[in-house]
This record gives structure tokens, sequence and C-alpha cells, in this order.
């Protein structure tokens, strides 16, 4: 297994490191205490090419493939996890799943505006009485003529408040549980749509979690996404990536906390020589070094398995709940080393502590996660071949025209018409 990055990922992950020092970090301490969503932020990665990297070219994008993607989240997330977020939901979570599973007309709708950040999209599928128990889905979705009337209340999702395109999870019929589920794609301005930021959280705080209100919200039949009673599955398929980008944003936060406690260590003294030489700490920070090192490798190795076409449901999974424990121990360890220093906004550890806590609850708490891996290693719980299985990145080679700094002898990606293949259905 070759775990050396190639031209292509080491130039986007400089792209991604530039952006993230030079533009992120200087004003997320700020955005931060006024809880600010960083719109313009996004708006400049939609610019860089960071929302259509692995998205193929036919579609906007930049056909990336899945290292792209991580090394890209790594990075961002150094500067704030919530920012990063922002890729997370809208590449990893929407638009990546309309490539898996959309019809061609949808792809070719909804996939080019989302590619280069012009509209933003989300993903709603957690409710105010439905998180981790999925199938408890209220929001009720019934068919009238050549459409369908939605309505219920969708929580916590993520670029809600801005989002333009809206991937809505609904029941058809409550009596079949996950069987019954249903995906959409809600577009702003459907009567009946509103949406309301949440404010007093803990941390993402550049990051933009709303609830959804649909109140008799009609949509037309061609913005189903897959057939009915699919939507568990389609939204099961999204979280895979959701919880590989998760996995890579809680490196990047972990790895920005031993970046802080390295910095400080050298140059906080007590007793006439710097607190690095104290073996105490230097524990604290060996720790973070093998924390950081081995969710990363969990992490690439996840990539590695989607960049081969394979759902990597169960390396996503351990490699989200691995992460993001990595990251929370290593920002309170961060913390510790800069002494008071660490628990005041002036340096960063302790926003790291606040974003690192949310990747232990979202797409799928590490409860959830511990459960998988358990069921997997007992044989309970295999993965099932889907209807749309995800499609292969084009080329980890190619290069980009949508920002990324590749040399032009560098753009060989091959155009491909990736999407739903036919047969594959397994009932
Ligand atoms: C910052 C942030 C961003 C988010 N973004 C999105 C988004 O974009 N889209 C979206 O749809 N959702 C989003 N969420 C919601 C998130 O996915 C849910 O919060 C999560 O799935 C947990 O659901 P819950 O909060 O309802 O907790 P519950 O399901 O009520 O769980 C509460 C506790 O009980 C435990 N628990 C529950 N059932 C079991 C069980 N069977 N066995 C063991 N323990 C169990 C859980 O692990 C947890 O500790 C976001 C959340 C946060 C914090």
């Amino acid at each position: 297994m070759n775990l050396e990055l190639g031209l292509v990922h080491r130039q986007v992950r400089e792209t991604a490191r530039r952006f993230a020092q030079n533009e992120a970090a200087p004003v997320a301490r700020q955005y931060d205490e006024e809880g600010r969503f960083a719109g313009d932020l996004v708006g400049r990665m939609g610019e860089l090419g960071f929302l259509g990297g692995p998205i193929p070219r036919p579609y906007g994008g930049a056909g990336l493939d899945y290292l792209v993607l991580v090394v890209t989240l790594e990075e961002v997330a150094r500067a704030d996890a919530g920012l990063a977020s922002a890729i997370t939901v809208h590449v990893g979570l929407n638009s990546l799943t309309l490539l898996q599973w959309g019809t061609e007309e949808q792809k070719r709708r909804f996939l080019p505006p989302q590619a280069t950040g012009e509209k933003l999209a989300c993903f709603g599928l957690t409710e105010p009485n439905a998180g981790t128990d999925v199938a408890a889905t209220e929001t009720i979705a019934v068919r009238e003529g050549n459409g369908y009337r939605l309505n219920g209340t969708k929580t916590w999702i993520t670029l809600a408040g801005v989002a333009e395109h809206l991937l809505i999870f609904a029941t058809l019929d409550r009596g079949q549980r996950h069987r019954g589920l249903c995906a959409f794609i809600v577009e702003r301005g459907c009567a009946g749509l509103s949406t309301e930021v949440i404010r007093g959280k803990m941390g993402f705080r550049l990051a933009n979690e709303a609830t959804v209100y649909l109140e008799d919200c009609v949509v037309p039949a061609e913005n189903r996404l897959g057939e009915e009673g699919e939507g568990f599955a389609i939204a099961m398929s999204a979280l895979d990536v959701g919880r590989l980008c998760s996995a890579a944003m809680a490196v990047g936060t972990a790895q920005a906390c031993l970046d802080a406690s390295i910095a400080y260590a050298r140059q906080r003294e007590t007793f006439g020589r710097p607190i690095g030489r104290r073996q105490l700490v230097q524990q604290m920070i060996a720790n973070m070094v093998v924390g950081v090192e081995a969710a990363r490798l969990l992490t690439y190795k996840a990539a590695a398995a989607r960049n081969r076409g394979e759902p990597a449901t169960r390396e996503a999974s351990l490699a989200k709940w691995f992460a993001s424990d990595v990251a929370v121990q290593a920002a309170l360890d961060a913390i510790q080393v800069h002494g008071a220093q660490g628990y005041a906004s002036a340096f960063p550890v302790e926003r790291h502590l606040r974003n690192a806590k949310a990747a232990q609850i979202y797409e799928g708490t590490n409860q959830v996660q511990q459960i998988m891996q358990a069921e997997f290693a007992l044989g309970y719980r295999g993965v099932q071949p889907l209807r749309c299985m995800p499609p292969a990145p084009e080329s980890v080679a190619g290069g980009s025209e949508v920002g990324f700094d590749v040399p032009s002898g560098d753009r060989s990606v091959r155009p491909s018409s990736a999407g739903c293949p036919r047969g594959l259905n397994m009932g």
C-alpha cells in the first residue's frame, strides 16, 4: 500500500493550507466570538475549487479523488472545523449523494451550480424526535398529483439557513419505519419552506446550523432522489462519505492542537527551562503525535477504499470514531500545555476543543460507531450492495479548472458519466 500523497494531493494541500493560514485563521477567533457564519470564507472556498473537487468535470467539478477531499478538509479544519464543515455537508453529504443516486437530469441540473459554490446545499436528516433513531422520522411526504406534499421539522441542519438546495428525508408511511423513507431535493423558494438559525452553540460558530420548517411544501416528483422507500439507503450511503469527511476534519483539529502545543512548549519557560523539556509535558505531546498519526492513517485508508469505488462503511466509521476521540483529547491536552493561556480565546485551543466535541455527536454519535464496529467484528453486520454504488473518482492524477493550482501538464482527467449503474438492485 502506497501511503505517499501524489503531486496533485500535495498541490491541493498547499493551496488549502495557504487559504487556512492566510485567510481563515486570522479571522476565526473574531467570527467565533461574534457567532458569525463565515459565508465570505465559504464563498472563497468555492472560488478555490474546494466545493467541487470530487465532482466529475461534466457536472462542473474537478474530477479529483477522495484523498484530495480529505487533505483539503484537514487543512481547512486546522484553522477551524466549523468552517470545514461547509465542505463536508455541501460536498460530502449532498453533492456526492446526488452524484451517486441522482438521475442524469438531476445531476446536470443541480450539480454544476453546487460544484462552483454558486448555490449551497445541505443534508436534512435529523429531527427533534429522530436523531440516532432515523426510522422515527416524523416529516411526512404525501403523494399528490405529480408531486409530494411535505410537512415536518428538521433540526441541526448545517448550512440550512443559506442553502439553495436542501436534501430532505421524509416518510411516506411511518408504520414502515426505515423502509418508508424517501429523499427529496427541496429548493429554496418552495412555498411553505422556512429556516431558523440555531443560536447558543458550544462550538461550530463559524458554521450555519438551522432548523428547517416544511409546511405544506409541494415538491415536484422530478425532485425525488432515488426510488420511494430508498431514503434510508441513500441517507446511510451519504453518511459513509460524511464520516470520512468528519474524520479528516478531526485529524486537522488534532494537528492544529499539536502544532500550537509544540510552539508554546518551546517558548514558555518555568524554572529557567522551556516546558517542552519537562517529561510530563512531553508525554502530552507524544500522545498527540501518536493520535494524529494513527487517525490520519485510518482516514487515508478509508479514502483509499472510496477511491476503489467501495462504500467504505466500516473504514469510515472507524476513522470517524477514532479521529474525533483523538481530537477531543488533543484539544484537552493542548489547553493543559498552555496553562491558563489555553483557557482563553487568545490562543485557538479552547475553540478547537469546542469544535472537536461536535464530531463525537454528528454523522452518528460515537456510541453508534462503536455498535457498528462490534457488529462488523461479530459478523452481525455486513456491507450490502446498493442499487447505486458510489462512483469511483475519474482520476487521481488530474487537475482542475475551478481554482486548484495544478500545472497544465497534469490536466489529464478523463471525462466520465459516473453515476448510478443499472442492474445492481438487490431488492
Ligand atoms: C454541529 C452539529 C452539526 C450537525 N449537522 C447535521 C446536518 O447537517 N444534518 C443532519 O441531519 N444532522 C446534523 N446534526 C445532528 C446530528 O447528526 C445528531 O445530533 C446525531 O445524529 C445524534 O442525534 P440526537 O442529537 O438526536 O441524539 P439522540 O439520538 O437523542 O442520542 C442521545 C444520546 O443517546 C445515545 N444513544 C441513542 N441511541 C442509542 C443506542 N441505541 N445505543 C446506545 N446509545 C444510544 C447517543 O449516542 C447519545 O449519546 C448535527 C449536529 C451537530 C452537533
